[in-house]
């Protein structure tokens, strides 16, 4: 079977470049999904709510090798893109895009609706296993069934949440093409650290500045919710700082915590003195609950070397001082990332000196690459899906703009 085009993998980039192909034109075009319906991703995206852009949002937004800045400025803004499909957005306070619904769903259906009312074919349960250039044109093959096209579309995504259909398999059909890549790393997740430490604090929620050491100076801070699990430390502000961590050096990464970022470390010390004064004849682990959650204020204890069950009008000047200390910087050892299905993201990827200024693969004509396929990462917020959408309606114009003058 012949088409004009093949997308390969019916993702968010997938579908937003096979929508703007066929707006501009193109027949012929079919998306090969290897699980039995396209878009499953996008379902689970933003908590079943799919935080679809950011604005503003710039080249400064992304980190990788791939160069983003015409690419975004070409797309524009993603509220118009989902508008000329039939979908109203909404943005919030923090500049996150939303469908107005607030439902993922919405999202899923104006994109398939507009694929279906252009007569682009969804060929689903279609695991692509080999694409193979020609003389003219590509080959791709499924495990039962071989099709030709002009021009392919490679947006099978990376190796985050195998569970969704993205466990880097495919990344083995561009190896085989001799297309470098930059190596795949989890980003947007959890990040693991001494399960001794943590097991204590299992399940608790707290909201901190935290900051990312490597070799004992701050590289990064972000703030929001912290949340600890038996074997990691998650919540977005981790996420957006996991992206840091190099896993092969992860004894170079230590995660501060400030407890209490909305004081000085003075301004604690001056708390916990008064906090002396008022429990007097209550244990410490009693007095440090006026500030964090037990759990917490135990680990803290411990830290600074301080019985849980001291009686806290014994506590003396250096303790004060120590325990302020440690209440504005809690330190957590990194011992590693979590696994690719706890990532939303992934880093790496087909690397931007292979790419042209369209994401055509320069050493196989009539190859693109967009999505989480191309090495582009950044930080929670809308910036993944962003650049889905932008990347899929590039590489698709440039295909349109090629065919017409054929
Ligand atoms: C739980 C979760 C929540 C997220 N929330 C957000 C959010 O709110 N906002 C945001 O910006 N980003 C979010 N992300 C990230 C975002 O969803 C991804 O970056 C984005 O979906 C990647 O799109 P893609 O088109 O590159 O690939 P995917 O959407 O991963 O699609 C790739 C498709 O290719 C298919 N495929 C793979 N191999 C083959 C093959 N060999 N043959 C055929 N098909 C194949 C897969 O089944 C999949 O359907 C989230 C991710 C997760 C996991």
């Amino acid at each position: 079977m012949h088409h004009r085009l093949i997308i390969i993998g019916g993702g968010a980039s997938g579908l937003a470049a096979a929508v703007t192909a066929a707006s501009y034109g193109v027949n012929g075009i079919a998306i090969l999904e290897k699980q039995s319906r396209t878009g499953k991703k996008i379902l689970a995206t933003g908590n079943g709510r799919c935080n679809l852009s950011h604005t503003p949002i710039s080249a400064s937004d992304y980190s990788g090798s791939v160069s983003t800045a015409e690419i975004l400025a070409g797309f524009g803004d993603a509220s118009g893109f989902f508008e000329s499909l039939g979908l109203c957005c909404r943005t919030d306070e923090q500049g996150r895009v939303y469908p107005y619904s607030m439902t993922a769903a919405a999202v899923l259906d104006a994109l398939r609706g507009a694929c279906a009312g252009y007569g682009v074919e969804e060929l689903c349960d279609a695991c692509v296993t080999a694409v193979t250039p020609m003389k003219k044109g590509w080959r791709v093959c499924t495990e039962d069934a071989e099709y030709t096209a002009d021009a392919v579309i490679f947006a099978a995504g990376g190796y985050a949440a195998p569970q969704l259909g993205t466990d880097g398999s495919a990344w083995e059909l561009l190896r085989r093409l001799g297309i470098p890549l930059a190596p795949p790393k989890p980003v947007l997740c959890p990040v693991r650290s001494d399960a001794g430490m943590l097991r204590p604090l299992k399940g608790l929620r707290v909201r901190a500045r935290v900051t990312m050491l490597c070799q004992e100076k701050p590289i990064r801070e972000a703030s929001g919710e912290v949340q600890f699990t038996e074997t990691a430390l998650s919540g977005i502000c981790l996420f957006d700082l996991a992206g840091l961590v190099d896993p092969k050096k992860c004894g170079d990464f230590r995660i501060s915590l400030n407890l209490c970022p909305h004081q000085s470390e003075g301004g604690t010390a001056a708390m916990l003195y008064a906090f002396q004064a008022v429990r007097y004849g209550a244990d410490s682990e009693m007095m440090l609950s006026g500030i964090v959650q037990k759990p917490l204020a135990r680990l803290i204890l411990k830290e600074c070397g301080i019985r849980a069950n001291t009686p806290c009008e014994q506590l003396d000047g250096r303790n004060i001082m120590e325990l302020a200390g440690k209440l504005h910087d809690l330190q957590f050892p990194v011992t590693g990332l979590a696994d690719w299905k706890q990532a939303q993201a992934t880093a790496g990827g087909v690397k931007g000196s292979a790419l042209d200024e369209h994401l055509q693969v320069k050493q196989h004509p009539n190859l693109y690459i967009i999505g989480e396929a191309a090495d582009v990462h950044s930080l929670c917020g809308g910036y993944h899906l962003h650049w889905c959408w932008a990347s899929g309606a590039w590489a698709a114009k440039d295909i349109a703009e090629r065919s017409a003058q054929t």
